[in-house]
């Protein structure tokens, strides 16, 4: 199942292990923390504004029924062309698209223009970001102790090299189960994961027997992170004592465990049991690893202990690509497991790139609708996205303050509104962290109409303006 993905590179087999930085790859999620889904009516009608979405009807409504070909397995094969100006919301749909798949399913954006790097194929970069975007759910049962802490307690000792300080010699965690309470005593570096989790008495947590991980689960609005006991010696976990067993659930990408064998680190435990298969450091992501990594999977499959979680894969800038990078996709996605694809772009007719016969500067070459091989634009679904009105730059704004805890004086939301209308909505959006800070400077907790003044004519310039003074 998962060996087709692989199958589809036809590709080098070596590769840097990481091509982009997962910290760029947030940021560019950030800006649209406010979009938790696409706001639809159980009709599939979209209501103006809900789940952070304003507007944009018509686009929202049909990529609900894209949806609903995902959700009925219908989709498969085909992919979502977002088409429309800069800023009217095509992130913005796609990430709306993942929420409504559900928590944990990855959601994987790139540009088209990040697979021209010059340390990696292209196809490379691509085939990285397709297996980003598929998940894997692992059940697992496994022992351990479960309970709720009783006792923390650090027991320091003089520090006897400085001959000043104290330093955390061990910690005794007291857990609290229906057998009755049982003391460990566990190595000091756990003290530091514990206070930075903020496990105190009254969590109920549990210690996995083999590795000694401690995950909250005293509270359900947390998420626990793992962390490990590493000094075996520290952690008497006397077999035969185990409390119970336990199903644990870990949602990891394709990628996480590439990474995982380029790099083994041990811990996490699907990720260990996947890096100890290629025994030595290796820093490479292979063909041949990720083919060994798919047949693990696969059999974790068909033994019923994972199961596949598509994400979604948003191309933005798809015209970017090159025909190359198109027929890998077009393969890629007649896979049996892909992710589900989403392109996005803003350019009409144009040259497909890596068709002129004299490089990409001249005019030969195929042009297509968006710059897209007609044999791709076949497998498209094709959803436009139309400039915003006043009304909805406006209350995007306001949304958008809101998420970013920012005050906004009516008629400075107003002048705001104005620039969205003249520029552009991602425009607008941008000035309102700035403006903040001119308003904190001041001395007010609100943005005012001087602060927009400021930011949009004082001191920075959109595109127009800027242009026009060149000119
Ligand atoms: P580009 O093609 O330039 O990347 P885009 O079409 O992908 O632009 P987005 O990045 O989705 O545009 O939108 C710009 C900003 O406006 C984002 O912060 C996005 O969340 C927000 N936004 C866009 N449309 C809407 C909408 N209809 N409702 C709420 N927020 C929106």
């Amino acid at each position: 199942k998962v060996a087709s993905t692989a199958g589809a590179s036809g590709s080098g087999s070596t590769a840097a292990p990481t091509t982009s930085s997962s910290v760029s790859r947030e940021a560019r999620v950030a800006s649209h923390s406010h979009i938790k889904g696409l706001g639809l009516a159980d009709d599939g009608t979209a209501i103006q504004s809900a789940h952070g979405f304003v507007g944009q009807k018509s686009a929202r409504e049909a990529c609900g029924l894209v949806l609903d070909l995902i959700r009925i397995k219908k989709f498969a094969g085909r992919a979502l062309l977002l088409a429309g100006g800069p800023g009217t919301g095509k992130t913005a749909l796609a990430l709306g698209i993942s929420h409504e798949l559900g928590q944990k399913v990855p959601f994987c954006p790139m540009v088209g223009s990040e697979v021209y790097s010059s340390e990696v194929k292209k196809t490379e970069v691509l085939m990285e970001n397709f297996r980003r975007a598929i998940g894997l759910r692992v059940r697992e049962t496994k022992e351990v102790y479960e309970g709720e802490i009783t006792e923390l307690t650090p027991t320091e000792t003089e520090n006897p090299l400085s001959g000043y300080g104290k330093t955390i010699s061990h910690v005794v965690i007291a857990l609290k189960t229906v057998k009755g309470t049982k003391q460990l005593r566990l190595d000091p570096s756990i003290y530091e994961s514990i206070m930075k989790e903020r496990v105190s008495v009254g969590d109920v947590i549990y210690i996995e027997a083999n590795t000694g991980a401690v995950k909250r689960v005293g509270r359900s609005d947390a998420y626990a992170t793992e962390f490990d006991l590493e000094a075996e010696e520290y952690v008497p976990l006397p077999k035969g004592e185990v409390h119970k067993r336990k199903e644990v659930v870990q949602d990891v990408t394709l990628h996480d465990l590439d990474m995982a064998n380029a790099k083994p680190q041990g811990g996490q435990d699907i990720m260990s049991v996947v890096g100890q298969l290629v025994k030595g450091r290796r820093t490479e992501i292979t063909d041949k690893l990720r083919g060994e990594i798919n047949k693990v999977v696969n059999k974790y499959i068909e033994q019923g202990i994972a199961e596949l979680v598509p994400g979604v894969l948003f191309i933005d800038e798809v015209h970017m690509l090159d025909m190359e990078c198109f027929t890998y996709l077009n393969r890629a996605l007649e896979s049996t497991i892909s992710p589900h694809v989403i392109l996005a772009t803003n350019r009409g007719q144009s040259t497909i790139r890596g068709t002129e016969y004299d490089g990409p500067a001249s005019s030969s070459g195929i042009v297509s609708p968006h710059g897209i091989p007609l044999d791709l634009l076949d497998r498209c679904m094709i959803v436009r996205t139309l400039p915003y009105q006043r009304d909805e730059i406006r209350e995007v704004l306001r949304l958008r303050a809101k998420t970013e805890g920012l005050l906004v004086k009516e008629d400075a939301l107003e002048r705001l509104t104005e620039q969205g209308v003249k520029t552009s909505l991602r425009y607008a959006l941008q000035l309102l962290t700035p403006a903040s800070i001119l308003a904190k400077l001041s001395g007010r907790d609100e943005i005012a109409v001087e602060d927009v003044e400021e930011v949009s004519t004082g001191l920075f310039m959109d595109a127009r303006q800027s242009a026009l003074l060149l000119k």
